[in-house]
């Protein structure tokens, strides 16, 4: 089957263009057809001569985006839906409301191979990786949920750093100009620490901002929460994370779920504040959602906090969000997948 042009960047379509013997120049029209006229139709794309789509039809398709099959609304706002991509590949995108604009959470896989001990969605296993298509999909979605959408996480369902050539793509589709314009620096990226993609997006030109979940700052513990950590210290993550910082002149969000009696003694607090000494950041301290519903919120996470700032820590409480409909990753695709 021919590729999607959907899942192509402006460059691509422009490459693509010169190998059918078009000419480049007709690339941003054609972008800006599919990603801001909703054409859906490759022979029929507005503002383009009908010679250049048809070059196109030859060579490629252009799928309807995917429509989610379920949509939940919480009490608080959060809106969440489910899609079913082809071969049977669940992954779920929310809609997280602030004060008076809205954040998209995109998922980046359905399932993930990362197997974080107290994650829905690694307890899935990894389905498959998302296109950029199935990822743009999910962002339309949002934007049709939301009054106000300001910002992009990909902190859905999966390890972005693991599908980073089509999470990549996506961040250029959905900035480009021609298209949905989303700012790059109002698109968040969080990983668990897969070095090399830290590396690449310190080299590179995008200038989303990166999150990193901390997890544990004992290696032992961290290991039996994340096994990523054993392929990729947290002591070598914040390493490329310090020179992610100095090379950008960035801040950097570090993401701390708080696991009541597992990681929110208050040794645990003191390794923390050690191992990010330096480091220009925002910490996220985040209740654990339970798969089974709201459960009782974290109980240490106020002291921890404040044994945090008392440590030099600039650390916040992030609220949680959409505890009635299952809002955390992956628990409303584990239930579909049951
Ligand atoms: S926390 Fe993130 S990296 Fe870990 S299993 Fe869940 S989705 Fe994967």
């Amino acid at each position: 089957m021919e590729p999607d042009l959907r899942g192509l960047t402006r460059a691509e379509i422009a490459a693509a263009l010169v190998s059918l013997g078009e000419k480049p120049g007709n690339a941003g029209a054609v972008f800006m057809a599919v990603h801001r006229r909703g054409a859906a139709d490759l022979r029929q794309l507005p503002n383009v001569p009908a010679r250049v789509g048809l070059a196109l039809a030859r060579a490629f398709t252009l799928a309807p985006l995917a429509v989610p099959e379920r949509k939940l609304a919480a009490k608080d706002g959060t809106r969440k839906m489910l899609f079913r991509f082809p071969g049977d590949a669940l992954a779920e995108c929310v809609v997280l409301p602030g004060k008076d604009q809205q954040t998209a959470c995109l998922s980046s896989q359905s399932g993930c191979a990362c197997g974080c001990a107290f994650c829905a969605t690694g307890a899935l296993g990894l389905k498959r990786s998302l296109t950029p298509a199935e990822m743009i999909a999910q962002f339309e979605a949002c934007l049709r949920e939301a009054v106000d959408l300001r910002s992009l996480v990909f902190m859905g369902m999966g390890e972005p750093f693991l599908n980073w050539e089509n999470v990549e793509k996506t961040i250029r589709i959905l900035s480009d100009s021609r298209g949905r314009h989303f700012p790059q620096v109002k698109m968040t990226v969080s990983t668990v620490g897969v070095i090399p993609v830290i590396e690449e997006l310190t080299a590179s030109d995008l200038r989303v901002r990166l999150a990193v979940s901390v997890i544990a700052a004992d290696p032992e513990l961290r290991a039996r929460l994340a096994p990523m950590e054993k392929v990729y210290p947290l002591r070598r993550v914040l390493a490329a994370v310090r020179q992610y910082c100095a090379a950008r002149r960035a801040h950097v969000m570090l993401e701390y779920i708080l696991l009541p009696g597992v990681n929110d003694r208050p040794s645990d607090s003191a390794g923390l504040a050690e191992l990010i000494e330096g480091i220009p950041c925002r910490l996220n301290l985040i209740p654990y959602n339970p798969p089974g519903g709201p459960g009782p919120a974290a109980p240490r996470i106020k002291e921890f906090q404040r044994e945090l700032i008392a440590a030099g820590v600039r650390a916040y409480l992030r609220t949680e969000k959409g505890a009635d409909i299952a809002a955390a990753c992956g628990q409303l695709a584990a239930r579909a997948a049951d």
